[in-house]
Parts: structure tokens; C-alpha cells; sequence
């Protein structure tokens, strides 16, 4: 999906250069962040600012089109973090370099998009001692 420069522009300065799911940087990324379709053309979303969100290159790839991840526990369908129609803060919180899930729609998103594997865990207490990544 090829977006104009103007609209990716827009969803980068709406995040504050950050990615709306593990709150990267985009000048501490190794790939530039991109404009992530938050429900995916496959599944009718459309390119309106409305439905795009700032997404690091990680996290990008891990959701793809995914829309909801299964509750290993429980098997019932959950649908993933929506960073336009929902906060951050309300499903996650930072516990020193860990993102910490608090909700089921916290929990599907971590587990599907890696949010705490252990080379981004490392790369964010290297940012964090940096003072780049928030602390807390
Ligand atoms: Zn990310």
C-alpha cells in the first residue's frame, strides 16, 4: 500500500516518532517506522489517518494482517491493542525495559508482536540507559 508522503508524515508526528505499539524511536530503529494499517486492508480497513498508526519495522512484521490472536489460555479470540481507538497506558505498562501487558487485548498483542523478546528487551535497556526509551 503506497501512501502519500503527506499522510505518513502525519501519522509519524501524531505518534511523536514512536512506535504506537512498543514505543521505539524511529531515530533508534535499525528500519525506518512505517504507517501500519491498524485493521488491515485484507480485512476492509481502509488509508484514512484514522485507521493508520506509527509502527516500528518489528513490530510491523510480526502483526501483518492479523486483526486478534487466540488466549493460549483460555482459546477464545482477542483482538489486538488499537492504538486509534485505544491507550497505550490502559493495556500496558513499563516495568524497567519490560512491557507489561494488563489486559487480555495487552497480552495477545505482546505475545503476537514480540514485544519482550530478548534482543528488544536488551535494546531498550541500552536506549533507557540512554535516556532515549522512557523509563517508567
Ligand atoms: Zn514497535
Amino acid at each position: 500500500m503506497n501512501l502519500g508522503r503527506k499522510v505518513r508524515e502525519e501519522v509519524a508526528r501524531r505518534a511523536r516518532f514512536r512506535c504506537e505499539y512498543c514505543r521505539i524511536h524511529d531515530l533508534d530503529a535499525g528500519f525506518p517506522h512505517q504507517a501500519d494499517h491498524v485493521v488491515s486492508v485484507k480485512h476492509g480497513g481502509l488509508s484514512g489517518l484514522d485507521n493508520l498508526a506509527y509502527a516500528c519495522a518489528i513490530c510491523n512484521r510480526r502483526k501483518g494482517s492479523d486483526i486478534a490472536s487466540i488466549d493460549p489460555v483460555t482459546g477464545e479470540l482477542v483482538a489486538l491493542f488499537n492504538p486509534r481507538q485505544q491507550r497505550w497506558s490502559d493495556h500496558f505498562r513499563l516495568d524497567a525495559e519490560w512491557i507489561i501487558p494488563v489486559t487480555r487485548i495487552g497480552e495477545a498483542t505482546a505475545r503476537l508482536l514480540g514485544l519482550n523478546l530478548t534482543e528488544r528487551l536488551a535494546e531498550r535497556r541500552l536506549l533507557q540507559s540512554l535516556g532515549r526509551y522512557p523509563s517508567g
